[in-house]
């Protein structure tokens, strides 16, 4: 009840509410080197996973101090944007599985909250007076940002979820690079946004259709290197051209039939893929499809 208790409290005070910035960290923007955040205090899964809210607020996000606008729901009464906030509910998941506490402390941040912090970095009256990036410069600003209990199973893993680190000198500060994955706020009339479906990710397509194209590179459950070339053979005649995917994600297509339609390709994030080849005719129409499974380490 107490998760729940803090959220109601924080959706009725709303995230410009100054006092709830007590426990919030401040940064430097992209431009600053020199950052300062405390390190974040966990609270537990369990109080976590009992706190989502996916009744969602339009908000305006910054990236290097250019508007624009996101949707923020809230995971133990913290706001964060909903594409972030799923794939960290994923891997929170993974974590108690595995045994692990893994907690959110900051995430979104309004540009109210950046100002104030900016403000107590100038002033030194308040927030310890920590560095705080530019208003509209804070990586919190963009939705992308987490700030997050450290674990050693977090480091491990967390680049397999999407989320890196992007401050070295801050093991906590996360930021996710990759699509929504779908998660409790993606569904029901009063979470979903129009275009959201399109922009999630529910893995591959299902499994080979006609057997006319097959993977030959990488071969099913191999271990890799990344930096690699995709390679699968066509099966007819017809097949002009083929995609290669990764759940909705397109990373690059071939019509060099004679090469098995080899592409080099460098994956951003390591773990576990399943890979999509999906070859077309002259006309784009769909012929023939396989998937691979594949773990890619660094
Ligand atoms: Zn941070």
């Amino acid at each position: 009840m107490l998760a729940l208790r803090k959220l109601l409290v924080c959706l009725a005070l709303g995230v410009s509410s100054l006092p709830l910035l007590a426990g919030c960290t401040a940064e430097m923007g992209d431009e600053d080197d020199d950052e300062h955040e405390e390190e974040p205090v966990g609270e537990t899964s369990d109080e976590l996973r009992s706190a989502v809210s996916c009744k969602e607020r339009t908000d305006t996000a910054y990236k290097s101090g250019a508007p624009y606008s996101i949707q923020v729901i809230h995971i133990g009464g913290k706001p964060v944007s909903k594409a972030t906030g799923h794939a960290f509910l994923r891997m929170q998941a993974a974590a108690h599985d595995a045994g692990v506490r893994l907690s959110l402390t900051s995430g979104f941040r309004t540009m109210a909250e950046q100002r104030y912090l900016y403000n107590c970095y100038q002033t030194k009256r308040c927030n310890n007076g920590n560095l705080a990036a530019r208003p509209g410069y804070s990586n919190h600003q963009n939705g992308l940002a987490l700030d997050l209990s450290t674990s050693s199973w977090l480091s491990r893993n967390a680049s397999r979820f999407g989320f890196v680190r992007t401050v070295p000198k801050e093991p906590w500060h996360y930021e996710f690079r990759g699509k929504d994955p779908g998660g409790p706020c993606s569904r029901g009339a009063t979470t979903t946004v129009p275009g959201d479906e399109e922009a999630r990710d529910d893995g591959p397509l299902p499994n080979p259709i006609n057997g006319k194209i097959k993977w030959v590179a990488p071969s099913q459950d191999a271990t890799l290197k990344n930096g690699f070339t995709v390679k699968s053979r066509a099966y007819a005649s017809n097949i002009a051209k083929v995609v290669y995917s990764q759940g909705t994600f397109v990373f690059g297509e071939s019509t060099d039939k004679d090469d098995d339609f080899a592409l080099a390709y460098t994956f951003k994030y390591m773990g576990d893929k399943t890979l999509t080849v999906a070859a077309y005719d002259a006309s784009d129409a769909l012929v023939s499809r396989d998937n691979v499974d594949f773990v890619l380490q660094p």
